[in-house]
């Protein structure tokens, strides 16, 4: 087959003028740093989450996910529970506290964190569960849940791929995990360059949260109508990080926010036509979400039979100009962390499976209909 027509990435942006044009005016509003902006964000947040969710804006979601486990109180000599199906920042804050990351396998269907495997790795040192909705498929809270509750395990959901993505009309998030965190890192969902969100119903770790984000000073710097002196008169009640969002960045959320929907509308749109558009090839298409579950799809994932086969096709992708990715090479693969654990590819073996034959199609909000169409036209291709 011909190279037909531009190239496609994996990725695109979509910043329409209103996301322009709302940081063009902040700006020019000559308060840069964390404002106005991000207390508007953080309150359109909330009710999007839905009745009783406060949110905490930061500045990604590593540094949310690491506040929220040092409010939960995690620290040297604990465990913490995370798929190795991820992103490496889920297990990095973990060993930023002192604490052990124990690593657990995925579930051949969902690809997010196995109950099962979960339930063999708990342990009496076992504070916290770190499940990652993979995808933005939502992994099986119930279950983890009723894992942790009877050990007092705290429950803090990475949901970096999971706005807006839901569990019986609940969204991820706003459900019984003690904290979640979004992230809106560039090729997010939603986008603010650089940032993140925790969420919560637990009102004093939110209060740490805001403390810990900046510097555990006492009040909010950015509390324009104190006085002078009083803001001079700043107190440090606590060993805080420099984790805050800024008024820019917040102002490019709550208009992406305000697109949300249209945005997941267009990826689901996307996710359906590539689920009709190559069924019956000889590949595993991601899991379909079930009739209570609302899927995100921030990424669109498909399997092949062999490495030898994925290897081949990422090459035809390649030939013919279509963007692709690899979500992950899993965390006991990476050096630190098999060297740290001491690991081996046998105890992980459907991650490891998985990730020699996934590859990751294009889907993003801004992707044309021309566009899925030349996707699904160059992925048959490669069967004929
Ligand atoms: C993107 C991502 C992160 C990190 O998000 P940042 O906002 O860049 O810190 C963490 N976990 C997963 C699963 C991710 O995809």
């Amino acid at each position: 087959m011909e190279a037909a027509g531009p190239d496609i990435p994996f990725f695109r942006l979509d910043l329409d003028d209103e996301d322009i044009a709302s940081v063009v005016s902040v700006l020019r509003g000559g308060w840069l740093t964390a404002g106005p902006q991000v207390a508007a964000f953080e309150d359109e947040f909330e009710q999007f989450m839905g009745e009783g969710v406060r949110a905490v804006a930061v500045a990604s979601n590593t540094a949310g996910m690491h506040l929220a486990l040092e409010a939960l109180g995690i620290a040297q000599g604990d465990e913490v529970i995370v798929p190795t199906l991820t992103f490496t920042a889920t297990a990095e804050v973990v060993r930023a506290l002192g604490a052990d990351v124990v690593f657990v396998d995925i579930d051949p269907q969902t690809l997010c964190i196995d109950p099962d495997k979960i339930a063999e790795a708990i342990t009496p040192r076992t504070r916290a569960i770190m499940p990652v909705h993979f995808g933005g498929l939502p992994c099986d809270m119930g279950r983890i849940y009723a894992l942790a509750e009877p050990h007092g395990i705290h429950v803090v959901d990475d949901a970096a791929h999971a706005l807006p993505a839901s569990i019986d009309g609940v969204h991820v998030g706003a459900g019984a995990s003690d904290a979640a965190v979004f992230s809106f890192y560039a090729n997010k969902t939603i986008t603010t360059g650089e940032g993140g969100m925790i969420v919560s119903r637990n009102e004093s770790l939110i209060e740490r949260c805001k403390l810990t984000r900046f510097h555990g000073i006492d009040r909010d710097s950015f509390d324009r109508s104190a006085p002078d002196l009083a803001k001079l008169c700043y107190d440090v009640v606590a060993p805080g990080f420099k984790y805050n969002m800024n008024d820019m960045a917040a102002s490019l959320g709550r208009t992406q926010l305000s697109r949300a929907h249209d945005f997941h509308t267009r990826r689901q749109h996307i996710a359906a036509r590539y689920h009709d558009g190559v069924a019956g090839l000889p590949l595993t298409l991601p899991a379909w979400p079930k009739s209570h579950q609302t899927h995100s799809w921030h990424l669109y994932p498909i399997q092949f039979h062999d490495r030898a086969a994925r290897d081949r096709f990422l090459e035809h992708l390649s030939r013919h100009g279509v963007g692709f990715s690899i979500h992950y090479r899993p965390l006991h693969q990476m050096t630190y962390w098999r060297e740290r654990n001491n690991l081996r590819d046998d105890q992980f073996p459907v991650a490891t499976r998985y990730a020699e034959r996934c590859v990751s199609l294009p889907i993003f909000a801004s992707m044309r209909d021309d566009e899925i169409a030349r996707v699904i036209d160059v992925v048959q291709a490669a069967f004929h």
